[in-house]
Protein backbone atom coordinates (compact mmCIF):
# COMPACT_ATOMS: atom_id res chain seq x y z
CA UNK A 1 0.00 0.00 0.00
CA UNK A 2 1.89 3.01 -1.45
CA UNK A 3 1.02 6.23 -0.15
CA UNK A 4 1.56 8.02 -3.37
CA UNK A 5 -0.72 5.41 -5.18
CA UNK A 6 -3.28 5.14 -2.77
CA UNK A 7 -3.82 9.24 -2.91
CA UNK A 8 -3.98 8.99 -6.91
CA UNK A 9 -5.76 6.27 -7.29
CA UNK A 10 -8.41 7.07 -4.58
CA UNK A 11 -8.75 10.07 -6.74
CA UNK A 12 -9.65 8.94 -9.73
CA UNK A 13 -12.18 6.71 -8.50
CA UNK A 14 -13.93 10.00 -5.98
CA UNK A 15 -14.11 11.26 -9.58
CA UNK A 16 -15.67 8.47 -11.16
CA UNK A 17 -18.19 8.22 -8.30
CA UNK A 18 -18.51 12.01 -8.92
CA UNK A 19 -19.14 11.39 -12.69
CA UNK A 20 -21.90 8.68 -11.76
CA UNK A 21 -23.61 11.38 -9.43
CA UNK A 22 -23.86 13.63 -12.02
CA UNK A 23 -25.25 11.48 -14.67
CA UNK A 24 -27.49 9.15 -12.11
CA UNK A 25 -30.51 10.44 -13.64
CA UNK A 26 -29.75 9.48 -17.07
CA UNK A 27 -29.88 5.85 -16.04
CA UNK A 28 -32.87 3.60 -16.26
CA UNK A 29 -33.77 3.21 -12.34
CA UNK A 30 -34.36 -0.48 -12.49
CA UNK A 31 -31.60 -2.04 -14.15
CA UNK A 32 -32.55 -3.73 -17.77
CA UNK A 33 -30.18 -6.68 -18.07
CA UNK A 34 -30.44 -10.14 -18.33
CA UNK A 35 -29.59 -12.72 -15.35
CA UNK A 36 -26.29 -14.06 -16.94
CA UNK A 37 -25.45 -10.51 -18.92
CA UNK A 38 -22.23 -10.06 -17.13
CA UNK A 39 -20.34 -13.83 -17.63
CA UNK A 40 -20.91 -12.89 -21.30
CA UNK A 41 -18.54 -9.88 -20.69
CA UNK A 42 -15.79 -11.30 -18.21
CA UNK A 43 -13.08 -13.53 -18.88
CA UNK A 44 -14.03 -16.68 -17.02
CA UNK A 45 -10.71 -16.32 -14.79
CA UNK A 46 -8.72 -13.74 -13.00
CA UNK A 47 -6.07 -12.16 -14.44
CA UNK A 48 -2.66 -13.55 -14.05
CA UNK A 49 -0.81 -9.98 -13.58
CA UNK A 50 -2.62 -6.66 -12.18
CA UNK A 51 -4.77 -4.84 -14.30
CA UNK A 52 -4.54 -0.77 -14.62
CA UNK A 53 -7.17 0.99 -12.46
CA UNK A 54 -7.75 2.78 -15.88
CA UNK A 55 -8.95 -0.40 -17.38
CA UNK A 56 -11.01 -1.64 -14.35
CA UNK A 57 -13.38 1.69 -14.19
CA UNK A 58 -13.61 1.22 -17.76
CA UNK A 59 -14.86 -2.21 -17.09
CA UNK A 60 -17.14 -0.95 -14.36
CA UNK A 61 -18.69 1.74 -16.48
CA UNK A 62 -19.41 -0.48 -19.27
CA UNK A 63 -20.26 -3.77 -17.67
CA UNK A 64 -21.26 -3.26 -13.64
CA UNK A 65 -23.18 0.11 -14.14
CA UNK A 66 -25.78 -1.19 -16.22
CA UNK A 67 -26.37 -4.02 -14.44
CA UNK A 68 -27.18 -1.80 -11.41
CA UNK A 69 -30.51 -0.75 -10.08
CA UNK A 70 -29.83 2.50 -9.11
CA UNK A 71 -30.66 2.61 -5.54
CA UNK A 72 -29.05 6.21 -5.09
CA UNK A 73 -30.99 7.61 -7.95
CA UNK A 74 -33.92 10.53 -6.99
CA UNK A 75 -36.04 7.96 -8.86
CA UNK A 76 -36.44 4.85 -6.38
CA UNK A 77 -38.99 4.62 -4.63
CA UNK A 78 -38.80 0.62 -3.84
CA UNK A 79 -38.45 -1.40 -0.46
CA UNK A 80 -37.03 1.02 1.20
CA UNK A 81 -34.37 3.76 0.52
CA UNK A 82 -30.87 3.02 1.22
CA UNK A 83 -29.54 6.35 2.19
CA UNK A 84 -25.87 7.65 1.22
CA UNK A 85 -24.84 11.05 1.96
CA UNK A 86 -21.14 12.66 2.06
CA UNK A 87 -21.01 12.05 5.61
CA UNK A 88 -21.91 8.52 5.44
CA UNK A 89 -18.98 8.03 2.61
CA UNK A 90 -16.44 10.13 4.37
CA UNK A 91 -17.19 7.96 7.20
CA UNK A 92 -17.16 4.58 5.67
CA UNK A 93 -13.84 5.37 3.55
CA UNK A 94 -11.75 6.50 6.88
CA UNK A 95 -13.40 3.30 7.96
CA UNK A 96 -11.77 1.16 5.37
CA UNK A 97 -8.44 3.03 5.05
CA UNK A 98 -7.80 2.21 8.73
CA UNK A 99 -9.09 -0.89 8.61
CA UNK A 100 -9.08 -1.72 12.15
CA UNK A 101 -10.53 -4.87 13.37
CA UNK A 102 -12.01 -3.90 17.11
CA UNK A 103 -13.51 -7.57 18.06
CA UNK A 104 -12.19 -6.61 21.78
CA UNK A 105 -11.02 -3.88 23.42
CA UNK A 106 -7.24 -4.16 23.16
CA UNK A 107 -7.90 -5.06 19.22
CA UNK A 108 -8.51 -1.62 19.20
CA UNK A 109 -9.16 0.40 22.18
CA UNK A 110 -10.94 3.64 20.10
CA UNK A 111 -13.07 1.60 18.04
CA UNK A 112 -15.03 0.06 20.98
CA UNK A 113 -15.03 3.10 22.86
CA UNK A 114 -16.39 5.34 20.08
CA UNK A 115 -19.16 2.12 19.34
CA UNK A 116 -19.91 2.72 23.12
CA UNK A 117 -19.94 6.38 22.75
CA UNK A 118 -21.85 6.93 19.14
CA UNK A 119 -24.75 4.13 20.78
CA UNK A 120 -25.12 6.55 23.74
CA UNK A 121 -25.59 9.59 21.52
CA UNK A 122 -28.37 7.58 19.21
CA UNK A 123 -30.33 6.38 22.11
CA UNK A 124 -30.74 10.01 23.79
CA UNK A 125 -31.56 10.73 19.66
CA UNK A 126 -34.33 8.50 20.35
CA UNK A 127 -35.02 9.62 24.03
CA UNK A 128 -34.67 5.81 24.58
CA UNK A 129 -34.71 5.17 28.64
CA UNK A 130 -31.08 5.04 30.34
CA UNK A 131 -32.12 1.70 31.34
CA UNK A 132 -30.53 0.92 27.40
CA UNK A 133 -27.70 3.04 27.60
CA UNK A 134 -24.20 2.77 28.60
CA UNK A 135 -24.68 5.76 30.65
CA UNK A 136 -27.28 3.80 32.34
CA UNK A 137 -27.86 0.46 33.12
CA UNK A 138 -27.98 -0.77 29.40
CA UNK A 139 -25.46 -0.74 26.04
CA UNK A 140 -25.77 -0.68 22.47
CA UNK A 141 -23.78 -2.30 19.38
CA UNK A 142 -23.63 -2.18 16.04
CA UNK A 143 -24.23 -4.99 13.78
CA UNK A 144 -24.65 -4.83 9.61
CA UNK A 145 -28.16 -5.91 9.85
CA UNK A 146 -31.66 -6.02 11.62
CA UNK A 147 -31.44 -9.80 10.66
CA UNK A 148 -27.79 -10.16 12.86
CA UNK A 149 -29.41 -8.15 15.59
CA UNK A 150 -32.97 -10.67 15.78
CA UNK A 151 -30.94 -13.51 15.31
CA UNK A 152 -28.62 -12.77 18.60
CA UNK A 153 -31.44 -11.33 20.88
CA UNK A 154 -33.25 -14.94 20.08
CA UNK A 155 -30.35 -16.57 20.96
CA UNK A 156 -30.04 -14.50 24.42
CA UNK A 157 -33.80 -14.76 25.21
CA UNK A 158 -33.41 -18.88 23.90
CA UNK A 159 -30.77 -19.36 26.77
CA UNK A 160 -32.12 -17.01 29.37
CA UNK A 161 -35.58 -19.32 28.99
CA UNK A 162 -33.72 -22.65 28.68
CA UNK A 163 -31.56 -21.68 32.14
CA UNK A 164 -34.90 -21.18 33.36
CA UNK A 165 -37.00 -23.84 32.46
CA UNK A 166 -34.03 -26.32 33.26
CA UNK A 167 -32.83 -28.41 30.43
CA UNK A 168 -31.55 -27.47 27.27
CA UNK A 169 -34.32 -30.37 25.37
CA UNK A 170 -37.19 -27.73 26.62
CA UNK A 171 -36.05 -26.00 23.19
CA UNK A 172 -38.74 -27.58 21.73
CA UNK A 173 -41.36 -25.98 23.54
CA UNK A 174 -40.08 -22.30 23.10
CA UNK A 175 -42.08 -20.16 20.50
CA UNK A 176 -41.71 -17.06 18.97
CA UNK A 177 -44.60 -14.43 18.18
CA UNK A 178 -44.74 -11.81 15.87
CA UNK A 179 -47.06 -10.30 12.97
CA UNK A 180 -48.12 -11.48 9.61
CA UNK A 181 -46.31 -7.98 8.84
CA UNK A 182 -43.26 -8.64 10.92
CA UNK A 183 -40.04 -9.09 8.45
CA UNK A 184 -39.43 -12.66 7.49
CA UNK A 185 -36.15 -11.69 8.95
CA UNK A 186 -37.51 -12.85 12.73
CA UNK A 187 -39.11 -16.19 11.28
CA UNK A 188 -35.28 -16.64 9.47
CA UNK A 189 -33.42 -15.83 12.62
CA UNK A 190 -36.11 -18.04 14.55
CA UNK A 191 -35.54 -20.90 12.57
CA UNK A 192 -31.36 -20.45 12.73
CA UNK A 193 -31.58 -20.55 16.87
CA UNK A 194 -33.44 -23.66 16.30
CA UNK A 195 -37.06 -22.69 16.66
CA UNK A 196 -38.85 -24.91 14.55
CA UNK A 197 -41.67 -23.58 11.88
CA UNK A 198 -44.38 -25.20 14.12
CA UNK A 199 -43.30 -23.17 16.93
CA UNK A 200 -43.38 -19.79 15.24
CA UNK A 201 -46.67 -17.98 15.05
CA UNK A 202 -47.33 -15.24 12.80
CA UNK A 203 -50.26 -13.32 14.04
CA UNK A 204 -52.96 -12.26 11.45
CA UNK A 205 -53.27 -8.57 10.77
CA UNK A 206 -56.53 -6.46 8.91
CA UNK A 207 -57.65 -3.78 7.75
CA UNK A 208 -59.28 -3.15 11.11
CA UNK A 209 -55.95 -2.27 12.92
CA UNK A 210 -54.48 -1.00 10.54
CA UNK A 211 -52.24 -3.56 9.57
CA UNK A 212 -50.82 -3.35 13.41
CA UNK A 213 -50.71 -6.53 15.51
CA UNK A 214 -53.61 -7.12 17.35
CA UNK A 215 -52.70 -7.31 21.12
CA UNK A 216 -55.89 -9.85 21.51
CA UNK A 217 -54.86 -11.80 18.55
CA UNK A 218 -51.85 -12.55 20.40
CA UNK A 219 -53.00 -12.92 23.46
CA UNK A 220 -55.48 -15.71 22.78
CA UNK A 221 -52.11 -17.61 20.78
CA UNK A 222 -50.19 -17.47 23.48
CA UNK A 223 -53.07 -18.80 25.59
CA UNK A 224 -53.81 -21.52 23.50
CA UNK A 225 -49.90 -22.29 23.23
CA UNK A 226 -49.55 -22.32 26.89
CA UNK A 227 -52.21 -24.91 26.92
CA UNK A 228 -50.77 -27.05 24.45
CA UNK A 229 -47.92 -27.26 27.37
CA UNK A 230 -46.00 -24.62 24.96
CA UNK A 231 -43.38 -21.75 26.58
CA UNK A 232 -43.85 -18.32 24.94
CA UNK A 233 -40.27 -16.91 24.73
CA UNK A 234 -40.05 -13.88 22.40
CA UNK A 235 -42.06 -11.33 20.81
CA UNK A 236 -41.13 -8.92 18.06
CA UNK A 237 -42.90 -5.67 17.76
CA UNK A 238 -42.42 -3.39 14.81
CA UNK A 239 -42.47 -0.18 14.58
CA UNK A 240 -42.93 0.50 10.41
CA UNK A 241 -43.38 -2.96 9.07
CA UNK A 242 -41.74 -3.68 5.53
CA UNK A 243 -44.95 -3.91 3.31
CA UNK A 244 -46.72 -1.02 4.23
CA UNK A 245 -45.62 1.01 7.07
CA UNK A 246 -48.05 0.21 10.09
CA UNK A 247 -46.99 0.05 13.71
CA UNK A 248 -47.32 -1.93 16.23
CA UNK A 249 -48.88 -0.91 19.63
CA UNK A 250 -45.50 -0.99 21.70
CA UNK A 251 -46.66 -0.45 25.08
CA UNK A 252 -49.42 -3.23 24.63
CA UNK A 253 -47.42 -6.11 23.45
CA UNK A 254 -44.55 -5.15 25.90
CA UNK A 255 -47.05 -5.35 28.84
CA UNK A 256 -48.16 -8.88 26.78
CA UNK A 257 -44.63 -10.32 27.15
CA UNK A 258 -44.50 -9.13 30.51
CA UNK A 259 -47.04 -10.55 31.90
CA UNK A 260 -45.65 -13.79 30.15
CA UNK A 261 -42.13 -13.42 30.51
CA UNK A 262 -41.31 -13.32 26.72
CA UNK A 263 -38.38 -11.34 25.79
CA UNK A 264 -39.90 -8.20 23.70
CA UNK A 265 -37.97 -7.14 20.79
CA UNK A 266 -39.11 -3.89 18.86
CA UNK A 267 -37.78 -3.58 14.77
CA UNK A 268 -37.44 -0.34 14.10
CA UNK A 269 -35.73 -0.89 11.30
CA UNK A 270 -36.88 1.53 8.92
CA UNK A 271 -39.09 4.27 10.90
CA UNK A 272 -37.11 4.48 14.13
CA UNK A 273 -34.68 7.04 12.22
CA UNK A 274 -38.17 8.81 11.89
CA UNK A 275 -38.85 8.82 15.50
CA UNK A 276 -35.81 11.14 16.42
CA UNK A 277 -38.35 14.00 15.90
CA UNK A 278 -40.44 14.44 18.63
CA UNK A 279 -43.42 14.09 16.35
CA UNK A 280 -42.98 10.41 15.53
CA UNK A 281 -41.55 9.74 18.93
CA UNK A 282 -44.62 8.22 20.52
CA UNK A 283 -44.81 5.44 18.62
CA UNK A 284 -42.21 4.28 20.57
CA UNK A 285 -43.80 4.30 24.02
CA UNK A 286 -43.70 1.50 25.62
CA UNK A 287 -40.16 0.76 24.67
CA UNK A 288 -39.03 1.19 27.89
CA UNK A 289 -40.55 -2.11 28.81
CA UNK A 290 -39.07 -4.02 25.82
CA UNK A 291 -35.37 -6.02 26.14
CA UNK A 292 -33.96 -4.77 23.03
CA UNK A 293 -34.39 -2.55 20.17
CA UNK A 294 -32.99 -2.06 16.80
CA UNK A 295 -33.00 0.18 13.66
CA UNK A 296 -31.16 1.16 10.95
CA UNK A 297 -29.10 4.29 9.61
CA UNK A 298 -28.36 2.17 6.90
CA UNK A 299 -31.86 2.77 5.60
CA UNK A 300 -33.43 6.71 6.61
CA UNK A 301 -30.54 8.01 8.72
CA UNK A 302 -27.96 9.51 6.04
CA UNK A 303 -26.03 5.94 6.78
CA UNK A 304 -24.11 4.50 4.27
CA UNK A 305 -24.19 0.39 4.23
CA UNK A 306 -24.51 -1.32 6.15
CA UNK A 307 -25.15 0.16 9.96
CA UNK A 308 -28.02 -1.48 12.39
CA UNK A 309 -28.16 -0.33 16.21
CA UNK A 310 -29.57 -2.56 18.56
CA UNK A 311 -30.01 -1.50 22.06
CA UNK A 312 -30.22 -4.00 25.04
CA UNK A 313 -31.84 -3.60 28.46
CA UNK A 314 -29.71 -6.41 29.90
CA UNK A 315 -26.57 -6.91 27.30
CA UNK A 316 -25.09 -9.54 30.05
CA UNK A 317 -27.75 -11.77 28.42
CA UNK A 318 -26.44 -11.16 24.79
CA UNK A 319 -22.81 -11.70 26.19
CA UNK A 320 -23.79 -14.87 28.06
CA UNK A 321 -25.42 -16.16 24.88
CA UNK A 322 -22.53 -15.28 22.63
CA UNK A 323 -19.01 -15.05 24.32
CA UNK A 324 -16.41 -17.46 23.54
CA UNK A 325 -13.25 -17.67 25.62
CA UNK A 326 -10.27 -18.41 23.62
CA UNK A 327 -6.55 -18.64 24.50
CA UNK A 328 -5.09 -16.65 21.81
CA UNK A 329 -7.48 -13.58 23.14
CA UNK A 330 -6.91 -13.78 26.18
CA UNK A 331 -5.67 -10.55 27.48
CA UNK A 332 -6.24 -8.42 31.08
CA UNK A 333 -7.79 -5.41 29.78
CA UNK A 334 -10.51 -8.28 29.16
CA UNK A 335 -10.01 -9.84 32.79
CA UNK A 336 -10.11 -6.91 34.27
CA UNK A 337 -14.28 -6.47 33.26
CA UNK A 338 -13.27 -2.65 32.83
CA UNK A 339 -13.65 -3.17 29.10
CA UNK A 340 -16.22 -4.23 26.44
CA UNK A 341 -15.45 -6.82 23.81
CA UNK A 342 -17.99 -6.62 21.20
CA UNK A 343 -17.22 -10.35 20.15
CA UNK A 344 -19.25 -11.37 22.61
CA UNK A 345 -21.97 -8.90 21.69
CA UNK A 346 -22.13 -10.23 17.78
CA UNK A 347 -22.09 -13.65 15.67
CA UNK A 348 -19.03 -13.04 14.08
CA UNK A 349 -15.44 -12.35 15.46
CA UNK A 350 -14.20 -9.93 13.19
CA UNK A 351 -15.63 -6.41 12.69
CA UNK A 352 -15.41 -3.07 10.97
CA UNK A 353 -15.19 -0.15 12.24
CA UNK A 354 -18.48 0.72 11.93
CA UNK A 355 -19.23 3.65 14.49
CA UNK A 356 -16.62 6.11 12.89
CA UNK A 357 -18.95 5.96 10.16
CA UNK A 358 -22.10 6.80 12.68
CA UNK A 359 -20.02 9.18 14.51
CA UNK A 360 -19.35 11.43 11.32
CA UNK A 361 -22.41 11.21 9.87
CA UNK A 362 -24.41 12.74 13.18
CA UNK A 363 -21.61 15.31 13.39
CA UNK A 364 -21.55 16.16 9.55
CA UNK A 365 -24.99 16.73 9.79
CA UNK A 366 -26.06 17.45 13.32
CA UNK A 367 -29.40 16.30 14.51
CA UNK A 368 -31.49 19.38 12.93
CA UNK A 369 -30.44 18.09 9.74
CA UNK A 370 -30.92 14.81 10.50
CA UNK A 371 -34.86 15.58 11.57
CA UNK A 372 -35.19 18.09 8.31
CA UNK A 373 -33.82 15.44 6.52
CA UNK A 374 -36.91 13.02 7.74
CA UNK A 375 -39.19 15.42 7.73
CA UNK A 376 -38.88 16.33 4.31
CA UNK A 377 -38.94 12.92 2.83
CA UNK A 378 -42.01 12.87 5.00
CA UNK A 379 -43.77 15.77 3.32
CA UNK A 380 -43.15 15.09 -0.12
CA UNK A 381 -44.89 11.56 0.81
CA UNK A 382 -47.92 13.41 1.87
CA UNK A 383 -47.63 15.83 -1.12
CA UNK A 384 -47.58 12.48 -3.45
CA UNK A 385 -50.61 11.41 -1.78
CA UNK A 386 -52.54 14.71 -2.23
CA UNK A 387 -51.42 15.53 -5.27
CA UNK A 388 -54.27 14.57 -7.03
CA UNK A 389 -56.48 17.18 -4.85
CA UNK A 390 -54.45 19.65 -4.88
CA UNK A 391 -52.48 19.89 -8.68
CA UNK A 392 -55.05 18.13 -10.96
CA UNK A 393 -53.66 17.85 -14.56
CA UNK A 394 -55.66 17.12 -17.55
CA UNK A 395 -54.62 13.71 -17.54
CA UNK A 396 -56.09 13.25 -14.20
CA UNK A 397 -59.22 14.47 -15.14
CA UNK A 398 -59.40 13.18 -18.35
CA UNK A 399 -59.11 9.38 -15.68
CA UNK A 400 -61.73 10.80 -13.06
CA UNK A 401 -63.98 11.61 -15.61
CA UNK A 402 -63.79 7.70 -16.96
CA UNK A 403 -64.49 7.16 -12.95
CA UNK A 404 -60.87 5.29 -12.69
CA UNK A 405 -58.90 6.84 -9.84
CA UNK A 406 -56.37 5.76 -7.11
CA UNK A 407 -56.62 5.23 -3.84
CA UNK A 408 -54.37 4.79 -0.38
CA UNK A 409 -54.65 1.14 0.87
CA UNK A 410 -53.21 1.57 4.03
CA UNK A 411 -53.46 4.92 6.11
CA UNK A 412 -49.40 6.73 5.64
CA UNK A 413 -47.60 6.76 8.85
CA UNK A 414 -44.43 7.84 7.68
CA UNK A 415 -42.66 8.08 4.02
CA UNK A 416 -44.33 5.53 2.30
CA UNK A 417 -47.47 5.34 0.22
CA UNK A 418 -49.11 2.65 -0.47
CA UNK A 419 -51.80 3.00 -3.27
CA UNK A 420 -53.31 1.73 -6.27
CA UNK A 421 -55.46 2.16 -9.24
CA UNK A 422 -59.22 1.36 -8.54
CA UNK A 423 -60.40 -1.45 -10.31
CA UNK A 424 -63.94 -1.18 -12.02
CA UNK A 425 -63.92 -4.91 -11.28
CA UNK A 426 -62.09 -6.24 -7.89
CA UNK A 427 -61.08 -9.20 -8.79
CA UNK A 428 -59.19 -7.62 -11.40
CA UNK A 429 -57.29 -5.18 -9.09
CA UNK A 430 -53.90 -7.56 -9.21
CA UNK A 431 -53.61 -7.63 -12.66
CA UNK A 432 -54.05 -4.48 -13.42
CA UNK A 433 -52.14 -2.52 -10.83
CA UNK A 434 -49.32 -5.39 -11.58
CA UNK A 435 -49.77 -4.12 -15.15
CA UNK A 436 -49.39 -0.69 -13.97
CA UNK A 437 -46.44 -1.20 -11.84
CA UNK A 438 -44.85 -3.29 -14.68
CA UNK A 439 -45.20 -0.06 -17.07
CA UNK A 440 -43.69 2.38 -14.50
CA UNK A 441 -40.69 0.47 -14.02
CA UNK A 442 -39.74 -0.40 -17.20
CA UNK A 443 -40.03 2.90 -18.84
CA UNK A 444 -36.55 3.26 -16.68
CA UNK A 445 -37.73 6.33 -15.13
CA UNK A 446 -38.65 5.54 -11.60
CA UNK A 447 -38.61 1.95 -9.57
CA UNK A 448 -41.38 0.90 -7.47
CA UNK A 449 -42.30 -2.20 -5.55
CA UNK A 450 -45.62 -3.70 -4.40
CA UNK A 451 -47.10 -4.91 -1.37
CA UNK A 452 -50.40 -7.07 -0.36
CA UNK A 453 -52.06 -6.93 2.82
CA UNK A 454 -55.79 -8.50 3.16
CA UNK A 455 -55.58 -9.90 -0.14
CA UNK A 456 -54.91 -6.14 -1.59
CA UNK A 457 -52.38 -6.07 -4.30
CA UNK A 458 -50.49 -2.56 -3.83
CA UNK A 459 -48.09 -0.24 -5.43
CA UNK A 460 -45.56 1.07 -2.72
CA UNK A 461 -43.72 4.44 -3.43
CA UNK A 462 -41.06 4.43 -0.76
CA UNK A 463 -39.70 8.18 -0.47
CA UNK A 464 -36.65 8.71 0.79
CA UNK A 465 -34.13 8.32 -1.40
CA UNK A 466 -30.89 11.06 -0.96
CA UNK A 467 -31.23 13.03 -3.86
CA UNK A 468 -35.08 12.74 -4.50
CA UNK A 469 -36.47 16.31 -4.22
CA UNK A 470 -40.44 17.15 -4.62
CA UNK A 471 -40.15 17.60 -8.38
CA UNK A 472 -39.16 13.82 -8.70
CA UNK A 473 -41.92 12.83 -6.90
CA UNK A 474 -44.37 15.26 -9.23
CA UNK A 475 -42.60 13.54 -12.02
CA UNK A 476 -43.57 9.94 -10.52
CA UNK A 477 -47.15 11.21 -10.11
CA UNK A 478 -47.23 12.37 -13.36
CA UNK A 479 -45.72 9.39 -15.02
CA UNK A 480 -47.79 6.66 -13.00
CA UNK A 481 -50.84 8.83 -14.66
CA UNK A 482 -49.21 8.91 -18.38
CA UNK A 483 -48.98 4.85 -18.09
CA UNK A 484 -52.32 4.61 -16.09
CA UNK A 485 -53.55 6.82 -19.89
CA UNK A 486 -51.62 4.86 -21.78
CA UNK A 487 -52.64 1.07 -20.48
CA UNK A 488 -56.33 1.56 -19.47
CA UNK A 489 -58.06 4.59 -20.64
CA UNK A 490 -57.13 4.83 -24.63
N1 LIG B 1 -37.20 -5.18 9.63
C1 LIG B 1 -37.86 -4.28 8.87
C2 LIG B 1 -39.07 -3.59 9.42
C3 LIG B 1 -37.39 -3.99 7.58
O1 LIG B 1 -38.06 -3.11 6.83
C4 LIG B 1 -36.26 -4.66 7.09
C5 LIG B 1 -35.78 -4.41 5.73
O2 LIG B 1 -36.34 -3.68 4.97
C6 LIG B 1 -35.63 -5.59 7.93
C7 LIG B 1 -36.12 -5.83 9.18
C8 LIG B 1 -34.42 -6.36 7.46
O3 LIG B 1 -33.32 -5.56 7.65
P1 LIG B 1 -31.85 -6.11 7.36
O4 LIG B 1 -31.71 -6.19 5.88
O5 LIG B 1 -30.97 -5.05 7.97
O6 LIG B 1 -31.70 -7.43 8.01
Amino acid sequence: LDPQSFSDESKAVIDFIEEYYRNIEKYPVQSRVQPGYLSEKLPDSAPYGSESLEDILKDVSESILPGLTHWQSPNFFAYFQANASTAGFLGEMLCSGLNVVGFNWISSPAATELESIVMDWMGKMLKLPSSFLFSGTGGGVLHGSTCEAVVCTLAAARDKALERLGGDENITKLVVYASGQTHFTVQKAAKLIGITKSNFRAITTSFSTKFAQSPENLRAAIEEDIKAGLVPLYLCGTVGTTSCGAVDPINELANISREYKMWFHVDAAYAGSACTCPEFRPYLDGVELADSISLNPHKWFLTNMDCCCLWLKQPKFLVDSLSTDSEILRNSASESHSVLDYKDWQIALSRQFKALKLWIVIRKHGLTNLMYHIRSDVSMAKRFEHIKDTNPTQSLIAMVAKDHDFEIVVPRKFALVCFRMKPEIESKGTELNRELLNAVNSSGRAFMTHGVVGGTFYIRAAIGATLTEEHHVDDLWKLIKEKAQNLFLN
